[in-house]
C-alpha cells in the first residue's frame, strides 16, 4: 500500500504501530502535491519545509511516548483559516500578501494534538461560490471526471474545492473546510468524499475570515466518515475568544460511528423532492433510506413547510452580513492597498475594495448593504430573519418525531468549469439541500453514496439534531458501510 493510499485511521494505525513516519507520510505527499497540483489548482500555499520539521518533531514525539491524537498526520488547510506566519488569502486579491500573526482556534486545536501542516488549499473568494471558480488564484479542478466525456475538466464544488480535491486526489489525510451554506457538504459530495458540518458554535470561529457570521461553521472533509469523526474531536469545542462558541464537552465522536442505526427514527422531508429533480438523485435517496431499514432503522415522512423559502433567505441574510464583514478591508489593515498620487482616504478605500474584490464578492457587498439600507431593512432583512426563525421552527417541530434526517446532499453531479457561469441564480440552487442546516445552526453530514450514470459521484445528507453530531456519524457511517463506495477519481496520487 502506497502512504497517499492511507485514511486518516489507517495511517495513525500505521504509524502507532511504527510502520511508517511522520516524515515519510510528508514526504509522500509533498511529492503527490509537486505532481498533481499543477494540474488540480487544489493548494496556494505549499509549506514543505515547514511540513518536513514539524513531521520530524512530532516522530521525536512519538518515539517519547507523547503521541497526540493526530500525532504526525499531514492535512491540508483551507486558506481561510489563519494560520500564524503563513499567508492567508481567503482566495482573495485583497488579502494578497497577510500574513497573520496569530492562529485559529481551530488549527491551533489541530497542531496541538500533533498534525502537520502542508498547505494552505483554494476555495471560492472569502468562501462564496459553490464551484471553487471565483478564486483569485483561479479555479481547481475535480480530480473526477466524466467516463464518456473524460476532457471536460469539472468543479470540485465549493467552497472548500480546495480541500475536497486535495482528499480525493490523495494530497492529504484530511483538510479544514467550512461551511456557511454547504460549502463542506456540497464539495465533499462532488469530490466522493465525507464532510461535515457541526452545529453552530461546535467549532470556534476565532482566526477564521469572516463571510457570514450566524452562519459560519468550521468542520473537515476526509476520506471516510470516522476520519471526519477523528478531526473534528481536534478540531471543536469551547472558545472563550469566540462569543458563540458552545461551552460543551466534545463527544468522543468515533466512537459513535460504530454504534447501531436500529430503532433510529429517519425523517424524510418532502419538500426536499424538487420538481424536475434528476432521477438519479430520487433513486439514491430511496436506495440510502432503504440501507437504513435494512439496519433496524425505520423511515418516516415529515414536513419542513418553509423549505422553500430557504434558499431566497439565505441570499438575503448571508450577504448583508458580508457586506458587514467585509468593510474592514479598507487597504489600510490588511493586504491590498491601492492609492495613487494625491489621492485622498476615500480615493484608497474605493480603489483598493475595486482592484481587490472579485466579482461575486462585489455583488454580495451591493445585494447586501442594500437590504441592510434604510427604507429597505424591514422589507428585506427583517422579513428573511422572521423567516429564518419559521425555518428553525419546523426542524425543532420535527424533532419531535425523528432522530435524525436524511436527505440528497446535491441536486446534481459536479459539472463542468465552464458551466453555469451566465447566471448566478443558477449557481445559488447548488445549495438547496444545504443551506437549511446553516439556517438553523444544525450539523449536517455528507456521505458519498453512490455514482451517476456519469460515473461521478453523489452524496447523501444526514441532518442532525443541536449538538447532535453523534447520531448523525452513526447514521452516516450506516449509509457508507452500505453504499460500499470504493471507487476512485481519475486523477489521484
Ligand atoms: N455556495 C454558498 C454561497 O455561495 C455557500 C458558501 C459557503 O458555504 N461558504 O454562499
Amino acid at each position: 500500500m502506497r502512504p497517499t493510499d492511507h485514511t486518516l485511521k489507517g495511517a495513525l494505525d500505521a504509524l502507532a504501530a511504527g510502520e511508517t513516519t511522520s516524515v515519510a507520510l510528508t514526504e509522500a505527499f509533498l511529492d503527490a502535491i509537486g505532481r498533481l497540483n499543477p494540474r488540480l489548482n487544489a493548494f496556494i500555499t505549499v509549506t514543505g519545509e515547514k511540513a518536513l520539521e514539524a513531521a520530524k518533531a512530532s516522530d521525536a514525539r512519538r518515539a517519547a511516548g507523547k503521541a497526540g491524537l493526530l500525532e504526525g498526520a499531514p492535512l491540508a488547510i483551507k486558506d481561510l483559516f489563519c494560520t500564524a506566519g503563513v499567508q492567508t488569502t481567503a482566495g482573495s486579491r485583497i488579502l494578497g500578501g497577510f500574513i497573520p500573526p496569530y492562529e485559529s482556534t481551530v488549527t491551533a486545536n489541530l497542531l496541538r494534538d500533533g498534525a502537520v501542516f502542508l498547505g494552505k488549499v483554494n476555495l471560492d473568494e472569502f468562501a462564496m461560490g459553490s464551484s471553487n471558480t471565483t478564486s483569485a488564484s483561479g479555479p481547481v479542478e475535480n480530480p473526477w471526471s466524466r467516463a464518456n466525456d473524460p476532457d471536460t475538466r469539472l468543479v470540485p464544488g465549493g467552497s472548500s474545492g480546495g480541500s475536497a480535491a486535495a482528499v480525493a486526489a490523495r494530497l492529504a489525510l484530511g483538510a479544514t473546510a467550512t461551511d456557511t451554506g454547504g460549502s463542506i457538504r456540497q464539495p465533499a459530495a462532488f469530490c466522493g468524499i465525507a464532510g461535515i458540518k457541526p452545529t453552530y458554535g461546535r467549532c470556534s470561529r476565532f482566526g477564521i475570515v469572516a463571510f457570514a457570521s450566524s452562519l459560519d461553521q468550521a468542520g473537515p472533509v476526509a476520506r471516510t466518515v470516522e476520519d471526519c469523526a477523528i478531526l473534528l474531536k481536534s478540531m471543536a469545542g469551547f472558545d472563550p475568544k469566540d462569543a458563540t462558541s458552545a461551552d460543551l464537552p466534545v463527544p468522543d465522536f468515533a466512537a459513535a460511528c460504530g454504534r447501531s442505526v436500529k430503532g433510529l427514527r429517519i425523517g424524510v422531508p418532502k419538500e426536499y423532492r424538487l420538481d424536475g429533480m434528476a432521477p438519479e438523485i430520487e433513486a439514491l435517496w430511496q436506495q440510502g433510506l432503504q440501507w437504513l431499514r435494512d439496519q433496524g432503522a425505520e423511515t418516516v415522512e415529515i414536513s419542513l413547510p418553509h423549505t422553500k423559502y430557504a434558499l431566497p433567505t439565505y441570499y438575503i441574510v448571508a450577504p448583508a452580513e458580508a457586506s458587514s464583514n467585509l468593510a474592514r478591508y479598507d487597504g489600510v489593515r490588511f493586504g491590498l492597498r491601492e492609492t495613487a498620487q494625491g489621492s485622498d482616504l476615500r480615493d484608497l478605500y474605493e480603489r483598493t475594495r475595486a482592484k481587490g474584490f472579485g466579482q461575486e464578492v462585489r455583488r454580495r457587498i451591493m445585494i447586501g448593504t442594500y437590504v441592510l439600507s434604510a427604507g429597505y431593512y424591514d422589507a428585506y432583512y427583517l422579513k428573511a430573519q422572521k423567516v429564518r426563525a419559521l425555518i428553525r421552527r419546523d426542524f425543532e417541530q420535527a424533532w419531535g418525531k425523528v432522530d435524525a434526517i436524511v436527505t440528497p446532499a446535491t441536486p446534481s453531479a459536479a459539472f463542468g468549469i465552464e458551466e453555469r457561469q451566465d447566471d448566478p441564480i443558477t449557481m445559488y440552487l447548488n445549495d438547496v439541500f444545504t443551506v437549511t442546516a446553516n439556517l438553523a445552526g444544525l450539523p449536517g453530514l455528507a456521505v458519498p453514496a453512490g455514482l451517476d450514470p456519469q460515473g461521478l459521484p453523489l452524496g447523501l445528507q444526514v441532518i442532525g439534531k443541536p449538538f447532535d453530531e453523534e447520531t448523525c456519524f452513526a447514521v452516516g457511517a450506516a449509509i457508507e458501510r452500505a453504499a460500499g463506495f470504493t471507487a476512485l477519481p481519475r486523477l489521484r496520487a
